[in-house]
């Protein structure tokens, strides 16, 4: 994978064999005569280097054909074009808060029933897919943010039973870790904001599809309501695809250490992560793609804990989004999924408490030190050691903390010696005359 993202198959002409692809920042293109048609036109119907980004995605997402949208969320919109009026849609109960928007808030405007489901629940899917003209099961594995897995080869084998097409939301793995379309799913949605960016520089979104009619049908969709990528965007992600095995190996390595880390902690309650052997759907997910990513989240049972947490630490943005390069913190219920009304998130088990991160590509102990300094504040503040054990209890947490500060004390006095050591070698040697 790592070398096909440096030596992508795909090429446009070029005479003077750039290193890096050609940017056609144009909306036309002049034609051959006033009745011949060259090859591209127009940019809303076809550019060069839209060409390049949907080429190299189709060949990494094992996809006849792939489309690059605005956003991933203008992406999802196309695939529900493919529902019509009177047919339904099922999905799950743990989903993108944004997607979860479209379906409730968009998508039954136009008559389409849309079915939400436990993903977990395989009996209630089938029912949920059998007992109505179900043309569309949308997907997401790992679900965002409690990191649910969702056996995407046996909801696929249900909906294709029904006749039904299957998207599965592929933003959390992107093509280095998972590829949906081998495990029976007709559409795979990446959300290129995220992993295939990488530096949080452009919003964009990747169907890659199989068959000839579904690429022809996402097309005419594509063009006909203007949703593709624009020109630099897509140079943009192409530059950001290079580096994205490494990226996400790194990111996924420090994940590992945060999620066993939390684990670990006193004051955490539990850990989502598919990496954690401990994890409910490790098995699964591990039959279902080849790394568990860089998102975690965690829940400690105080809100106000977990957002003097998020608050408290340095390193970590508090942002929406995920998978740059700098590692993110968030309080997923009043951010990415506030569009969720609260007492549906309450029915679907999302806690307030609720912290998720994304892991960057930071040094690993420099971001489990933050956390831990983060977290001694939260507990102090939130008198989290006399309401747990008495208050004198030293936790490993507040242990390691003082370790810490013993190592940057000693840092500060070595750096001190260090300036006088100059300091003095200064005053030893004769100003240069003036
Ligand atoms: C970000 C995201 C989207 C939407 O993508 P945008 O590029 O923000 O429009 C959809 N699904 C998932 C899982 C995401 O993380």
């Amino acid at each position: 994978m790592a070398t096909k993202l440096v030596h992508p198959a795909a090429h446009v002409h070029d005479p003077f064999d750039s290193t890096n692809p050609p940017l056609y920042q144009t909306a036309t293109f002049g034609q051959p005569s006033a009745t011949e048609n060259g090859p591209y036109d127009y940019t809303r119907s076809g550019n060069p280097t839209r060409d390049l980004l949907e080429k190299e995605m189709a060949a990494l997402e094992g996809a006849d054909r792939a489309f690059a949208f605005s956003s991933g969320m203008s992406a999802l919109m196309c695939v529900t074009r493919l529902v019509k009026t009177g047919e339904r849609i099922v999905t799950g109960d743990d989903i993108y808060g944004g997607t979860s928007r479209l379906l409730a808030q968009v998508v039954p405007k136009v008559g389409i029933e849309v079915v939400n489901v436990d993903m977990n629940d395989l009996d209630a899917v089938r029912r949920a897919i059998e007992s109505g003209p179900t043309t569309m099961v949308m997907l997401e594995s790992p679900t965002n943010p409690r990191l649910q897995i969702t056996d995407i080869r046996r909801i696929s084998e249900m909906a294709h039973a029904k006749g039904a097409l299957v998207c599965v939301d592929n933003s959390m793995m992107a093509p280095v870790f998972a590829k949906p379309l081998e495990l029976g799913a007709d559409i795979s949605m990446t959300s290129a904001t995220k992993f295939i960016s990488g530096q949080s520089d452009i919003t964009g979104g990747i169907l890659a599809v199989k068959g000839e009619q579904l690429g022809k049908d996402i097309y005419f969709h594509q063009n006909a309501e203007g949703l593709h990528l624009g020109p630099f965007d897509c140079w943009l992600a192409l530059r950001g695809i290079k580096t994205m095995a490494l990226r996400m190996e790194r990111q996924q390595e420090n994940a590992m250490k945060m999620a066993r880390w939390l684990e670990a902690h006193p004051a955490v309650t539990y850990v989502n992560y598919p990496g954690l052997e401990s994890n409910k759907g490790h098995g699964l997910h591990k039959s279902q793609a080849s790394g568990t990513g860089s998102i975690l989240s965690f829940a400690t049972g105080d809100v106000n804990l977990s957002k003097i947490v998020v608050e408290k630490t340095e390193l970590f943005k508090i942002t929406v989004s995920f998978g740059n390069t700098s590692s993110l913190i968030s309080l997923p219920c009043f951010m990415s999924h506030a569009s969720i009304p609260a007492e549906v998130r309450a029915a679907r088990g999302l806690p307030d408490d609720l912290v998720r991160i994304s892991a960057g590509i930071e040094d690993a102990d420099d971001l489990i030190a933050d956390l831990e300094e983060a977290f001694e504040e939260a507990m102090a503040a939130t008198g989290w050691h006399s309401k747990n054990g008495g208050g004198g209890r030293v936790t490993d947490g507040s242990a390691s903390l003082m370790d810490a500060a013993a190592r940057r004390e000693d840092e500060l006095l070595r750096r001190i010696a260090a300036l006088e050591a100059q300091l003095a070698g200064q005053h030893n040697v004769k100003s240069p005359p003036r």
